[in-house]
């Protein structure tokens, strides 16, 4: 799937759509989901146009990478749900029903998961 650079995210990242923002960095944002699935529901999303999880391993760089997976699991941290738990989960292509065509990282938590997937 070709990065359509006027999806939702891309817009929330270049501050055209305003968005309840937990962390920011570099490489990465994360925001409170507009339609929270659980009593904590944070996307995680990196800067770079990428459309899924396989397109960002890629073609991204070892930096904005590792930049990523550090700002998910501060996110994590920050949001004191290393305890008792959370999930994480990226929805990827059509079978996944991915709805936002940029990459996101959802990160459940603040309730029993169960073997909830999204
Ligand atoms: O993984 P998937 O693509 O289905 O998830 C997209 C998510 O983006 C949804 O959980 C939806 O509520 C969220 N969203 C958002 N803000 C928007 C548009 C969508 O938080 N403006």
């Amino acid at each position: 799937m070709a990065y359509d650079p006027n999806n939702i995210f891309a817009r929330i990242l270049r501050g055209e759509i305003p968005n309840k923002t937990v962390y920011e960095d570099e490489h990465a944002l994360a925001f409170h989901d507009i339609n929270p699935q659980t009593p904590t529901h944070v996307l995680v999303i990196p800067k770079g146009a990428y459309v899924s999880f396989a397109d960002f391993s890629a073609k991204a760089s070892d930096a904005e990478i590792v930049g990523f997976v550090r700002a998910v699991g501060k996110v994590a941290r920050d949001l004191g749900a290393e305890e008792p738990g959370y999930r994480i989960l990226a929805n990827n292509g059509a079978d996944a029903r991915q709805e936002v065509p940029h990459l996101h990282v959802h990160v459940f938590a603040g309730t029993d998961l169960g073997r909830m997937i999204k």
